[in-house]
């Protein structure tokens, strides 16, 4: 095995087609910075799709990972563990919420609150009280009742029957959801800031209406942070800016800085709901991630941290303004903290893959969020000569699509 050639052809022959990753191959890294199989250096806005939070082998979670390593890996969940212990601790004081699930990723996040969310108004409600309000444009996973809530059909269809009593409305439009609504509600699950739909706020007054919505139909509102968390807007989770605090949040991505976990959080009146045996996981809340997330968390979740995402925010809007001005290809600069999406203007429309494709010929990572819209996520630290590089780069990019 260790002479053999690692290619991106071997992709093809031997993984599922259900990815189409790029060329390169990256092999380390190191802030906002990664180095492929030539040692080609690229500067990373793309932070893992709002993963890497620290960037790439901060000393931190390096240290907790190694230190973690070498002492207790994994047990089941017939005893828990010190680390899940203190990071739940952590959440909870952080947080509205008193209690915490811990998983693996987002999907399986969202998938225990909804299952949750059903399980707690039928035993509090009955049984007709099962319809689940979400979003168009909405990501909430690819497991199959994920996938389903989310608001993206291609993404559902074609897997055979759904999960059923599933409704979705236009984000923002307070009177779809007001006309969709009623008693037989158990959930409303929405992002509070569309990140895979294209980096799309809510309007404050939606927000706080779709709580109150939510109050008069005994409903629950589920906010999936599973993007927005973390630090990543800015705040430690985004409902935190937002005036509204929800009945479940879930978090994923950022929370283990590039480690798999995931964690769902709510109230003690909602988690009795879930007695013993009716849900789990077999890796949930194991040792291993959840030292690391402890580190990241702790790392985040300060003044330092958090201000510093404000900070980087308008480096980057000043940037992209600049840049904009001299080529003028985006309609605007959208999103809040460092969840920012470039919204490509009447002359570009589609092209977002065109600028992904450029910035890598110019060393540097990006993502869309749609066919319209260069998505940055990069880490919550990147330094000032970081985000000044990635973005003279980002500016050759962008010339070479306005010149081709
Ligand atoms: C990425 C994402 C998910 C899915 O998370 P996975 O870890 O891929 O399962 C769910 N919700 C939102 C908002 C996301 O951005």
């Amino acid at each position: 095995m260790s002479d053999m050639a690692v290619t991106r052809e071997l992709f093809d022959q031997v993984m599922v087609p259900n990815y189409s990753p790029a060329e390169v191959i990256p092999v380390r890294g190191q802030g906002a910075r990664v180095w492929d199989q030539q040692d080609r250096e690229y500067i990373d806005f793309a932070g893992g799709i709002a993963v890497n939070c620290l960037g790439h082998c901060h000393p931190a979670l390096v240290s907790a990972l190694k230190e973690q390593g070498e002492k207790l890996w994994h047990l089941s969940n017939v005893m828990t563990n010190e680390p899940a212990l203190r990071l739940a601790s952590k959440m909870v004081d952080a947080t509205f919420a008193d209690k915490v699930f811990f998983c693996n990723s987002g999907g399986e996040a969202n998938e225990a609150a909804f299952k949750l969310a059903r399980r707690y108004a039928i035993d509090h409600f009955g049984p007709e009280k099962t319809q689940i309000i979400a979003f168009k444009q909405g990501f909430h996973g690819r497991t199959f009742f994920t996938v389903t809530v989310g608001g993206q059909e291609t993404y559902s269809d074609g897997f055979g029957p759904k999960p059923g009593d599933i409704d979705h409305v236009a984000y923002n439009d307070l009177d779809a959801l007001k006309a969709i609504i009623s008693d037989r509600t158990c959930a409303v699950v929405m992002e509070p800031l569309q990140g895979e739909g294209g980096i799309i706020s809510p309007d404050a007054d939606f927000v706080k209406a779709v709580r109150e919505l939510c109050d008069e139909h005994k409903a629950l509102l589920v906010f999936d942070e599973v993007q927005t968390g973390v630090g990543r807007t800015g705040a430690l989770y985004a409902y935190m800016d937002l005036g509204v605090t929800p009945d479940i949040l879930t978090s994923a991505k950022a929370l283990g800085g590039g480690f798999p976990i995931g964690a769902m959080l709510t109230t003690g009146a909602i988690a009795a709901s879930l007695k013993v045996g009716t849900h789990g996981s077999t890796y949930g809340g194991n040792p291993l991630a959840c030292a690391v997330a402890e580190a990241a968390f702790d790392t985040v979740n300060t003044d330092a941290v958090l201000n510093g995402v404000k900070e980087r925010e308008s480096w980057y809007r000043e940037g992209l303004e600049a840049i904009n001005a001299k080529y003028q290809c985006f309609e605007q600069v959208r999103g809040k903290g460092l969840l920012l999406g470039c919204v490509l203007n009447e002359k570009y429309q589609g092209r977002a893959r065109d600028f992904l494709m450029a910035s890598m010929e110019e060393q540097l990572m990006v993502l869309v969020a749609g066919a319209n819209v260069v998505r940055f996520a990069p880490s919550l630290v990147i330094t000032k000569e970081e985000v000044a590089e990635g973005l003279a780069r980002f500016e050759r990019a962008v010339a070479r699509v306005v010149n081709r």
